[in-house]
């Protein structure tokens, strides 16, 4: 439901499914406290509701006390969706709406894991984008990121320095290590999210072993993959992916339908052999595009479904690839929702590769939109509604005051460090059961 009384705090908001739990509804001045002379009821509606499993509105209302101005009700949660409950003062026989708030109940695997956003793709000045590392760290979080990395064309440097410029401060924002990986003769881009060495590096000191490496995996796959140049594209692009992994790395399949001059940068016949032997960890589902270009997108999420119903699981990324923070495009614009239990990499890294995270588009002045697998994006969009927005107000905050930082501001660490853990807590609070 909208947050028709968004004021109220409703405590948790995330609570297991298949069992009772007890919420508790918060009025945020005392003047709405409510009070033990009065008499409330808790009308409630699973979201699955429906009147031929003999539900009717008299049995699913309830009675909800208050006590010290927080009303309370316990509520059994049955399988995985969304809750709707209505909260109304039914004192002397009249009724009247106090508020409408919405609950998700999840099954386990999902409700043990928490909604981390981030950015796996975004250039700075030393490429062709228009920003310092720095810069671009601290605008992710003005944007509401909790994670990201710095992916310049064929450089891993720029990623380390994001990093290092926020070594004297403790932070909530987790910088990664990254970089766009531009194979030689092969057009395809690939992000290394992660890694822990160059990628770019390795086949530029030493382009003979490249080769010779590249050449033996040609062998390899002659069989099945007759023309030219794909089975080089291929041979190169499975290296890559093979190396992104060794160093830790998650290697992600850039952009495929991303048209340049005339045409798709890659050929269709190669994206048809990516998506058969599934070299890559993750595929950007949602690329950087801007408002002309995001048919782009349409066709990415349609291959994406259409290779789904071929049976192929793909895990999934939504990128920006921006190439400044302030002009207006692109920059936060997408990026990605996984659901995992910690914002270490590894457990980031992980759960994209396990399917636990949707991409999602977020165009200023229009609706935000989640692709993915439909039971993940049924909870983001209650995510995108109900908890992100104050998710995101903490990060800007956290983001104006991390550019203070990197402009020498003193006192900026200090408000920094004691902003700290504030994604934390309101997550705790949402998903804490009482
Ligand atoms: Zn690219
Ligand atoms: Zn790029």
């Amino acid at each position: 439901m909208s947050n028709q009384n968004n004021q109220y705090n409703v405590c948790p908001k995330v609570v297991p499914a298949n069992k009772k739990s007890t919420i508790a509804i918060k009025p945020p001045f005392s003047f709405y406290a409510f009070k033990p002379d009065r008499q409330y009821e808790i009308v409630h509606y699973p979201v699955d509701y429906s009147e031929r499993n003999g539900r009717d509105e008299k049995n699913c209302t309830f009675t909800a006390y208050p006590k010290d101005g927080i009303l309370y009700v316990e509520l059994y949660f049955e399988g995985e969706q969304e809750h709707i409950i209505y909260v109304n003062d039914i004192t002397g026989g009249g009724k009247r709406e106090i508020g409408v708030f919405s609950i998700y109940s999840l099954e386990k695997d999902l409700y043990n894991r928490r909604p981390y956003k981030g950015d796996m793709h975004m250039h700075t000045y030393y490429s062709d984008g228009l920003d310092s590392p720095a810069y671009v760290a601290a605008s992710c979080r003005k944007v509401g990121l909790d994670f990201m990395a710095i992916t310049d064309h064929g450089k891993y440097e720029p990623s380390i320095e994001a990093q290092q410029a926020y070594q004297g401060v403790d932070i909530d924002l987790r910088i990664f290590r990254g970089e766009e990986v531009h194979p030689p003769r092969n057009p395809l881009h690939i992000v290394n999210f992660g890694g822990s060495f160059s990628v770019n590096e390795m086949f530029e000191k030493d382009r003979d072993t490249y080769i010779r490496e590249v050449a033996d995996i040609e062998r390899e796959i002659a069989g099945e993959v007759r023309q030219e140049p794909e089975r080089y594209q291929l041979a190169s692009a499975i290296w890559c992916f093979d190396k992104i992994r060794q160093g830790g790395g998650l290697g992600i399949f850039c952009h495929p339908f991303w048209r340049i001059h005339n045409g798709y940068y890659i050929s269709t016949l190669l994206t048809e052999y990516l998506y058969e032997k599934q070299p890559y960890d993750a595929l950007e589902l949602i690329g950087g595009y801007h408002r002309h270009e995001l048919d782009s997108n349409i066709l990415q999420v349609a291959s994406y479904h259409e290779q789904r119903a071929k049976g192929r699981k793909i895990p999934i990324v939504g990128v920006t690839d921006a190439h400044g923070c302030d002009t207006g495009e692109l920059f936060g614009w997408y990026y990605t929702i996984v659901f995992s239990p910690s914002l270490k990499f590894e457990d980031l890294r992980d759960s994209i590769k396990d399917f636990y995270s949707v991409a999602v588009e977020a165009v200023p002045g229009e609706r935000k939109v989640a692709h993915g697998e439909f039971r993940l994006v049924k909870y983001a969009l209650f995510l995108l509604r109900e908890v992100l927005p104050q998710h995101d107000e903490i990060c800007l905050n956290e983001g104006n005051l991390m550019i203070e930082y990197i402009k020498d501001n003193n006192d900026a660490k200090k408000q920094l460090e004691k902003l700290k853990g504030g994604v934390d807590s309101l997550y705790s609070s949402y998903w804490t059961q009482l």
